[in-house]
C-alpha cells in the first residue's frame, strides 16, 4: 500500500513489528511492547520519494526536516520545541593530539532541555497525545525526564518522573521548573522503572520509558539523518555512541539501513561502537561473551548517569548493532570519561560525563586497533556539562 493509499483509507502510514518474534500489528491507539515482551520497531509502508532530499534545502534545521522518514501523517503537525539541528564540530587539534585525524563530535548539547532525549520524546509525545494521552510517566537516570517533562508541558499534558536521588540536583531542578510531578527513588533506572509500571498500570499514565513504545527510537533516529546530511550524504567509518538504554545506536543503525534501502547513501554504513562506564557495562560484558542478550550489573555506579542502566530493554537491538556493523563495546573508568570530558570543555565544547566517555572510548578504541588513526570518526556529545554541575 502507498502512503497516499494508507492515508485515505485512515490507517496510518506504518505499522509495528516485533523487534523479536517478528510479529506484526497496525499503528494507532498506544503501542507499548509485544506481547512477547520485546519491543516493537516501526516499519514504513513505502520509503520517501526521491524528490524530498531536494526540498530539505528549504526547511528548518530541527529534526521535523526529515518528517517522511517520521511517524507524521500527511499535514500533521508535531509537539515541538525546536529539536534537533545540532552542530557537527572538527576538533583538529583535540584529535592530533590523539593521532587521529579526522575526528568530529556531534554536540547534543544545544538541544532544548538540553540533551539528545528531547529528540526522542519529542516524537513519543506526539505519537502518544495524538492517540490520547491523558497523562505520562517515565523512569530515569536525569536527562529523559527532563525532556519528558518538557514536552509534556508544551502539550499541556502533566507527567510524572521517577528518578534516582543520587541524580544530579540541577537536573533535578530542571525537570521541577518545567512542571515535573517528580518522585525520588533511592535506587537505579532499573527501581524507577518498577515504580513507573505501577503507576502506569494504576492510573493509565503512558510509559515512554526507552524502547516500551516505540517512538523514541523514531526521534533518535534522526541522529542519524542528520549526521549523513551533514557529512554530504556519507557516513563516517566509525560511530562511538555512550550507551545506556541504547535508544539512539539503536536508532542510527535502523536509519542507515532505510536511507540505504532508500538509496540516499554513498558509501558503506560505519562500525558502530558501544562506550559504558566501568561502573556499569552490561553490554560490554555481553558482547564479549558473545551473549545476544544482557545480564543485570549488580551495583551499577558512574558518575555518567546516563549510563547507569543495569539491563537495558534493548539489550538484543544493541548487541545486532554492534555485531551486523562490525563495531565492539569498550568500558571507560570515570577517572578516563572525565578527564575527556575535560579535553572537549578545553576546546569549547559543554561536555557532559557522558559525552566524555564516548571520547575516552573512541582513544581506548584506537589504542586497541579498532579505530585507525587515519579514519573519520564521530563521537557524541550526548548532553550539557552544566546539567551536571551545582
Ligand atoms: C540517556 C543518555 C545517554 C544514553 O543514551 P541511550 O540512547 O539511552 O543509550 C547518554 N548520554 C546522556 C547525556 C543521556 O542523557
Amino acid at each position: 500500500m502507498s502512503v497516499r493509499e494508507a492515508v485515505q483509507v485512515g490507517r496510518l502510514p506504518w505499522s509495528l513489528e516485533c523487534s523479536s518474534c517478528g510479529r506484526t500489528r497496525a499503528a494507532g491507539g498506544l503501542a507499548g511492547v509485544c506481547d512477547c515482551g520485546q519491543p516493537y520497531l516501526l516499519r514504513y509502508a513505502s520509503a520517501p520519494p526521491p524528490d524530498v532530499k531536494s526540498l530539505l534545502a528549504e526547511r528548518d534545521w530541527t529534526m521535523w526536516r526529515y518528517r517522511e522518514w517520521l511517524p507524521l501523517s500527511d499535514g500533521e503537525q508535531p509537539v515541538t520545541l525546536g529539536e534537533g539541528g545540532t552542530p557537527l564540530l572538527p576538533v583538529p587539534r583535540l584529535a592530533a593530539r590523539h593521532g587521529l585525524s579526522q575526528l568530529w563530535v556531534k554536540d547534543e548539547s544545544t538541544n532544548p532541555t538540553g540533551s539528545f532525549k528531547a529528540r526522542g520524546l519529542a516524537a513519543a509525545v506526539t505519537r502518544a497525545v495524538r492517540a490520547g494521552a491523558k497523562s505520562f510517566v517515565v523512569p530515569t537516570a536525569g536527562n529523559a525526564g527532563v525532556a519528558l517533562a518538557a514536552y509534556a508541558a508544551r502539550a499541556g499534558v502533566p507527567g510524572r518522573v521517577y528518578a534516582p536521588a543520587s541524580t544530579p540536583a540541577t537536573i533535578l531542578s530542571q525537570i521541577r521548573s518545567f512542571g515535573g510531578d517528580l518522585v525520588l527513588v533511592e535506587g537505579h533506572i532499573g527501581d524507577c522503572g518498577a515504580a513507573a509500571r505501577a503507576f502506569a498500570a494504576e492510573t493509565g499514565a503512558v510509559d515512554v520509558s526507552t524502547l516500551r513504545e516505540p517512538y523514541r527510537i523514531e526521534g533518535k533516529k534522526t541522529l542519524g539523518l542528520e549526521l549523513a546530511e551533514q557529512l554530504g550524504w556519507t557516513l563516517p567509518d566509525a560511530i562511538v555512541y555512550p550507551t545506556g538504554g541504547g535508544t539512539g545506536l539503536i536508532g542510527m543503525w535502523k536509519a542507515f539501513g532505510e536511507l540505504t534501502r532508500a538509496g540516499w547513501l554513498r558509501g558503506t554504513p560505519p562500525r558502530m561502537f558501544s562506550v559504558q562506564a566501568a561502573g556499569c557495562a552490561p553490554v560490554v560484558r555481553a558482547f564479549e561473551a558473545g551473549d545476544d542478550a544482557c545480564a543485570a550489573w549488580p551495583d551499577p555506579s558512574t558518575v555518567a548517569a546516563g549510563l547507569r542502566v543495569p539491563r537495558p530493554l534493548g539489550d538484543r537491538l544493541i548487541l545486532r548493532a554492534l555485531r551486523e556493523s562490525g563495531g565492539a563495546a569498550v568500558a571507560v573508568t570515570d577517572n578516563q570519561l572525565q578527564a575527556a570530558a575535560r579535553e572537549l570543555q578545553a576546546e569549547g565544547i559543554d561536555a557532559c560525563p557522558e559525552g566524555g566517555a564516548a571520547l575516552a572510548g573512541a582513544l581506548e578504541l584506537e589504542a586497541r586497533g579498532l579505530i585507525q588513526g587515519g579514519e573519520r570518526v564521530v563521537v557524541f556529545n550526548t548532553g550539557a556539562g552544566w546539567l551536571y554541575r551545582s
